[in-house]
């Protein structure tokens, strides 16, 4: 069978995994408050700029040009932009949900790369895309279980927060009070 969907489907996963990268880092800097979830998410950054490189390497095995990758970083699924909108928001909460829809979104890609790939005679192919799905399922796996957890900890620093500001508000009317006197 002619590998002609397999290109585009590859080319396409390599846009995902170039947008990826951005993401996930705008994501990173700003998790100083979950040193946990910053770790992971630092781990799977360098996961994707390698998933980039091997699906480089996917690309020249079915003989693809490839010389316009460095365009390709710029196209955005209007599901990416979707999801990317709300990687950027500055809630972890949403961050976290967002994440685990796209690493979701590449499971899925990669399910279907795989499947054409084996149709296609393309045994390294389809095996490359088989490591990356494991890695892709190992994260969407962390993010589920850690869902909770960030949850929790998003709503009790938001809660210290109002009480801060409470207290803080309270201080200063005491010194405007004791000013008057
Ligand atoms: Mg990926
Ligand atoms: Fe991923």
């Amino acid at each position: 069978m002619e590998s002609k969907h397999l290109a585009d489907w590859l080319r396409d996963a390599h846009a995902m995994e170039r947008q990826a990268e951005k993401m996930l880092q705008s994501q990173a800097h700003r998790l100083e408050h979950y040193p946990q979830l910053q770790k992971r998410i630092e781990e799977h950054i360098e996961e994707t700029k390698n998933q980039s490189k091997k699906l480089e390497h996917c690309l020249t095995l079915v003989g693809a040009d490839t010389s316009t990758f460095k365009d390709m970083g710029a196209e955005l699924t209007a599901f990416g932009q979707a999801v990317g909108g709300m990687m950027a928001e500055d809630e972890v909460v949403k961050g976290g949900i967002a994440s685990y829809a796209f690493e979701n979104f590449e499971i899925a890609s990669y399910k279907a790369l795989i499947k054409a790939a084996d149709m296609a005679s393309q045994p390294e192919v389809s095996q490359v895309c088989k490591e990356i799905l494991q890695e892709e399922i190992a994260m969407a796996d962390w993010l589920s279980k850690h869902l909770d957890e960030t949850t929790q900890q998003f709503l009790e620093r938001d809660n210290d927060d109002d009480f801060f500001l409470k207290c803080l508000k309270c201080v200063r009317s005491e010194e405007h009070t004791s000013e008057l006197q």
